[in-house]
């Protein structure tokens, strides 16, 4: 079989199970070859190794068992830096490049403090940090084998400033103040019957569903961030896209100024900033 017939093959086993069946295809067959995704158009009529079609085989059934790609090839790019990725976390989405593209926008110095609540992968604190070498960033998360994976993907995209500490929210920062706190908290309802479609069935429950039809956690770090926060900090978090006037009401309640929402790329309201002052 040759590349291109691999990969109409494999687009039309996935179509059924997949929005984005070929360019699936496409991520696992390079994954396979262990090339970039030029080399699929150099070499289309290149005939596959017996050894790189049955792992691709393999792979593809993966997916049509419902398999996200990204724990099928156990990484995922997000702000054009790869990151390891595994069922402990949440999978990095294109949706949270506009939180990161919102926090290094603000008006902050070059030796500010931030902190990342619920870092999973890492991709936040760390895409902030390849953009921001000099920014001290301290990373967290609850579950040990997500720091253990945040750490791994800081060792390999050599942000090695970037500290990652195992931290129910704040615990293991008590007493520290920051000019920054970012978050990608677990937000979605319960009940939510998008829980039970696509790649979310495979990813943590813990990273994705909060109380109180998913406003928990954005409250508690909303609140309790108050804490955390130096004169003049800001508190940026991701949200869903029907919670962006309850957030923030209460943000603003809670004393934060200039309270606002910006739009991700599908023009739906995902995260929202407020300054205390
Ligand atoms: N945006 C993600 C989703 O809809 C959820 C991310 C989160 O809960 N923080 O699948």
């Amino acid at each position: 079989m040759t590349i291109s017939e691999a990969l109409s093959w494999a687009s039309a086993v996935l179509a059924d199970i997949s929005e984005s069946a070929s360019l699936d295809a496409e991520v696992m067959l390079l994954h396979c070859l262990n090339k970039n995704r030029s080399y699929l158009y150099t070499w289309p009529e290149k005939i596959l190794t017996p050894e790189h079609l049955k792992m691709f085989k393999q792979f593809v059934s993966q997916r049509e068992a419902g398999k996200p790609v990204a724990h099928i090839v156990g990484e995922r790019e997000f702000w054009s830096l790869s990151f390891l990725v595994n069922a402990t976390t949440l999978i990095p989405r294109p949706d949270t490049e506009m939180l990161v593209e919102t926090a290094l926008n603000l008006p902050l110095a070059d030796d500010i403090c931030a902190l990342d609540l619920g870092t999973g992968t890492g991709a936040i604190a760390l895409a902030i940090a390849s953009e921001k070498p000099s920014w001290s960033i301290t990373a967290v998360d609850k579950i040990p084998q997500a720091v253990e994976l945040a750490c791994a993907n800081k060792q390999r995209l050599h942000l090695d400033h970037v500290e990652v500490l195992e931290s129910d929210w704040f615990s293991a920062v008590a007493g520290r103040q920051f000019n920054l706190i970012v978050s990608n908290p677990p937000y979605i309802d319960e009940t939510d019957v998008h829980l039970n479609q696509g790649d979310v069935r495979f990813e943590p429950h813990s990273a994705l569903t909060a109380a109180d039809e998913g406003f928990a956690d954005l409250y508690y770090i909303a609140a309790t961030a108050r804490e955390f926060l130096l004169p003049n900090g800001y508190l940026l978090m991701e949200h869903g896209f029907e919670q962006g006037p309850a957030l923030r009401k209460k943000m603003t309640e809670l004393g934060y100024q200039g309270v606002a929402t910006v739009r991700d790329f599908g023009s739906n309201e995902r995260c929202t900033i407020g300054q205390l002052i």
